[in-house]
């Protein structure tokens, strides 16, 4: 194929999007940010259209590429299905209904295009999750194969090279801006640095946006640096609880603390997929922008890996861990006697809400999980134990990781609703919210100059390095073992297990890559075995993580030193900056709720 017989179309360009919402989760594994039609179970109202110009007449074959996300647990039907409306007219081939889950190339009819403008529309058929994104129209006969390795070239083909945008350089280039990256980049613009914060998404806060919609955990303002977590109480939302309204996630206090600082550039909707190197330093990452797919070059002397991935440190070739570690590898006893790769899972958070008028939803019968009145879970909203992926790796598998979140969530309620046997209890009921959005608990960890493990943290083991503490119960997840039963290799039900804990100062040399020179790390992808992330993953420790992480980068930036320099050489400079926090006292307190863990008693608000 070539630009002047075939023409190539991205969905996330489009003119307009309609009702379509633009997914950018998984570019880093299929290539592409795309278009969803996230209708949850109504057709979307809105096409997304654009126009495009066709040089020479001719007969044009249709491709689209695209995806039957239910392939995985099922064979029935595809739910998630579109048309294509060329000028009016609907290609006769209904996409989205391939015989596997891969993103694949979907051939449709022949259309005869005159010279000039054209007109092409998105048409959602069932509001469940079709998904678009890229089209060609051809004068070839030839359909590329499904690899993402034709797929880049092909694009390329008939895009072109795409210009790339230089931004820089920054005293710190912060990846990621959930509760962690904020932090960091919040601190360290305060204490001088020049900072750039990229995030992948348009709203801030990771797990705690009201995309995804998981309440903050675990305490702030502990000793030994009574001072840390200040900056938490800053951007936390006064409200916690999962899978609740959307007001109280509180989107706009996160930015506004952001965009109060002059030091700090926010790239939102870009999102990190290359590092470039010099020897064992980063010199700069590039990003995708997510809309228009255009690329940018940020350079920078300091980088912060907070993407809760290891994403950065991934490319940037430092050693990261995943899965459990064996007992014998850290002196652990409550790891597994051999390692293996079930982790933590991720969630897909939703809810419904009760009316007073009646109410349908589709019945899933034909291609949702088959569940009935000994396996159904029949409540009104998710919450943490809903949880899904622990035995998918959650890196490559993010995507089919998220779609079982929603499949199971879909498949509940349509249970509840068409088929329980007290489905009049649900006449009323109405599936008002599913996130789209996976909110994950675990993936890779960067290794640092020190791994913290169980041993420390109950033996509560001093180091001098202690920085911003832990509080929450080592709360290990497990599959639910009925749920294993029920749904073996797909489990979508936890149980939490808690070891108590006394709140323990973490060692800064967690907090940077003991490969790459100049790599901090902040969040859940910190130097820990997967044991002691079962306390250090709560957001309020992730925040005052961050904190410290950016009062270290500004004393790199002052110095002309590296991240492991301040442990060496600068650690009484450190401890005098976590003494004063980074934070404002003088912000009204609300940092009051989920202090402790109590997950273990699945209770279903909190
Ligand atoms: C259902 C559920 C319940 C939980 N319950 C609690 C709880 O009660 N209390 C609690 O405190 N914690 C809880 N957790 C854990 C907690 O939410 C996570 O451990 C925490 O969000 C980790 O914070 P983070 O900043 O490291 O990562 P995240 O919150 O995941 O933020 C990382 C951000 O980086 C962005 N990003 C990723 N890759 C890139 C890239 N390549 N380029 C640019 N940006 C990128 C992401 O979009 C994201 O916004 C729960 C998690 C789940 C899923």
């Amino acid at each position: 194929m070539t630009p002047q017989d075939s023409i190539f179309l991205l969905a996330s360009r489009f003119a307009e999007r309609g009702d379509w919402t633009l997914e950018q989760q998984f570019i880093l594994q299929m290539g592409s940010s795309y278009l969803l039609a996230h209708g949850i179970g109504t057709p979307l109202a809105g096409d997304a259209v654009t126009t495009f110009d066709v040089r020479e007449e001719g007969d044009y074959t249709l491709l689209v590429r695209t995806k039957n996300w239910i392939r995985p647990w099922s064979d029935g039907p595809a739910p998630g299905i579109f048309q294509v409306v060329i000028d009016g007219r609907a290609d006769a081939e209904t996409f989205g209904s391939g015989p596997d889950d891969r993103w694949y190339w979907q051939k449709g009819g022949k259309h005869h295009l005159t010279a000039g403008e054209h007109r092409i529309a998105l048409h959602d058929l069932t509001g469940f999750d079709g998904r678009c994104d890229a089209l060609i129209l051809t004068r070839t006969e030839e359909v590329p194969d499904d690899s993402l390795e034709t797929y880049r070239a092909i694009r390329e083909a008939l895009l072109g090279v795409e210009p790339v945008e230089d931004l820089g350089p920054f005293d710190l280039v912060v990846v990621g801006g959930g509760i962690a990256g904020e932090c960091a980049a919040v601190s360290a613009a305060r204490l001088g640095a020049k900072v750039a914060l990229l995030q992948d998404r348009y709203v801030l806060g990771g797990n705690n946006s009201s995309e995804v919609r998981v309440g903050l955990g675990g305490r702030i303002n502990l000793p030994p640096y009574g001072a840390l977590g200040y900056m938490l109480n800053e951007i936390g939302p006064e409200y916690g609880g999962n899978a609740r309204g959307a007001h109280r996630y509180e989107d706009a206090r996160k930015m506004r603390v952001v965009e109060a600082e002059p030091n700090v550039t926010l790239l939102l909707g870009c999102c990190v997929v290359g590092a470039e190197m010099d020897g064992d330093r980063i010199v700069a990452v590039e990003a995708v922008d997510a809309a228009t797919q255009r690329r940018i070059r940020v350079t920078g002397r300091l980088f912060s890996d907070c993407t809760g991935d290891a994403s950065l440190a991934v490319m940037a070739g430092a050693e990261t861990m995943s899965g459990r570690e064996s007992r014998s590898a850290f002196g652990e006893s409550l790891a597994p006697e051999v390692a293996d790769d079930l982790h933590m899972g991720g969630s897909i958070e939703w809810y419904c809400e009760d009316h007073n008028v009646p109410s349908t939803f589709p019945d899933t019968v034909d291609w949702g999980l088959f569940l009935d009145e000994t396996t159904v879970e029949p409540v009104h909203r998710a919450n943490w134990y809903w949880e899904v992926g622990m035995r998918y790796d959650p890196i490559s598998e993010a995507e089919k990781m998220r779609d079982y979140g929603m499949y199971v969530a879909y498949s509940t309620f349509s249970y509840c609703k068409n088929r329980y046997s007290a489905k009049e209890d649900w006449e009323c009921t109405e599936l008002v919210w599913v996130s789209h959005v996976i909110g994950k608990r675990e993936s890779r960890r960067i290794v640092g100059d020190h791994v913290l493990t169980q041993g420390d943290i109950l033996k509560r083991v001093p180091y001098e390095d202690g920085s911003a503490s832990l509080s929450w119960n080592i709360d290990q997840h497990l599959p639910k073992p009925k749920n294993s039963k029920d749904f073996p290799g797909h489990e979508w039900l936890s149980d939490g297990h808690l070891t108590p804990v006394t709140p323990y100062a973490i060692p800064y040399r967690c907090f940077y890559s003991k490969d790459v020179r100049n790599l901090f790390m902040a969040g859940r992808d910190i130097s820990v075995t997967h044991i002691a992330l079962g306390s250090t993953r709560v957001m309020r420790t992730c925040g005052m993580i961050g904190e410290v992480v950016g009062m270290a980068a500004s004393l790199c930036t002052k110095h002309g030193v590296w991240p492991r320099d301040i442990y060496t050489t600068r650690l009484e400079e450190l401890k005098a900056l976590m003494r004063k926090g980074a934070g404002r006292t003088d912000v009204q307190y609300n940092q009051f709720y989920t202090l402790i863990d109590n997950t273990a008693k699945q209770i279903e608000s909190i």
